[in-house]
């Protein structure tokens, strides 16, 4: 199974992601993830990604593109993988294609989940995330446990430095703006899962598990 996740900032995506590639076994290659792991690392990607993240702005295409190659050459995307928060231009779209086609491969899907903007400043304000394990969780809609302790494994958790509602806004602007035209380029090509992200996590989950299967 070869899967896209779209949607705009704090909708979901890294959410129904964890779920998706449990069930179907694929890996779970999330851009965002892995400009965080090199800022962590303090590597020179890191370095240069953390000053348009912390603005709310895209990391420039040809950055991208070739870290997510590289990610697919790996033994592990062979029977398939799941691509959250890329492609996000239509640049980055149209390197995936190549890619793809060099490999006399082709995407399944693109499950594009969506929620107007009050519910993702909301959701994006009140995430959580694991240092640990980077498992997610929400303030009030998906509490964990013990406030500020991770369930899986007692991770503290933290809050994003770009999950202010200041540069969020800001992202979810650089959403419309660059990333919306991908779904009319998904649409027209017959790709395109249309999702309700407003629903509980799990109705979304079955929603998208239910297309899928
Ligand atoms: P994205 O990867 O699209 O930015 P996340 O999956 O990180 O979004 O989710 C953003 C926040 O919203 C998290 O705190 C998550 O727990 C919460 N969330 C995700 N899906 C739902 C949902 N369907 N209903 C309510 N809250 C949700
Ligand atoms: P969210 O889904 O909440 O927007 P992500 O974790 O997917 O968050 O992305 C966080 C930031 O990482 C983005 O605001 C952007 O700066 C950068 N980023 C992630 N994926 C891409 C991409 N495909 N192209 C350019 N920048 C990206």
């Amino acid at each position: 199974m070869r899967l896209v996740l779209l949607g705009p900032p704090g909708v979901g995506k890294g959410t129904q992601a964890s779920n998706i590639v449990k069930k179907y076994n694929i890996p779970h290659i999330s851009t965002g993830d892995i400009f965080r792991a090199n800022i962590k690392e303090g590597t020179k990607l890191g370095i240069t990604a953390k000053g348009y993240m912390d603005k709310g702005l895209l990391v420039p295409d040809d950055l991208v593109v070739s870290i997510v190659n590289d990610r697919l050459a790996k033994d592990d995307c062979a029977d398939g993988f799941l691509l959250d928060g890329y492609p996000r231009t239509v640049d980055q779209a149209e390197a995936l294609d190549k890619e793809l086609n060099e490999k006399g491969i082709k995407l399944d899907k693109v499950v594009y989940i969506d929620a107007d903007k009050d519910i993702l400043i909301e959701r994006a304000i009140g995430r959580r995330i694991c240092k640990q394990c980077g498992a997610t969780y929400h303030v009030t809609n998906n509490p964990p446990k013990v406030e500020g302790v991770c369930d899986l494994d007692g991770g503290d958790l933290y809050q994003r430095d770009d999950d202010t509602v200041e540069t969020v806004t800001t992202r979810i602007q650089v959403y419309l703006d660059q990333t919306q035209p991908l779904i009319d380029y998904y649409r027209k090509k017959g790709l395109l899962l249309d999702v309700d992200g407003t629903k509980p996590i799990e109705e979304v989950f079955s929603i998208i598990a239910n297309s899928i299967d």
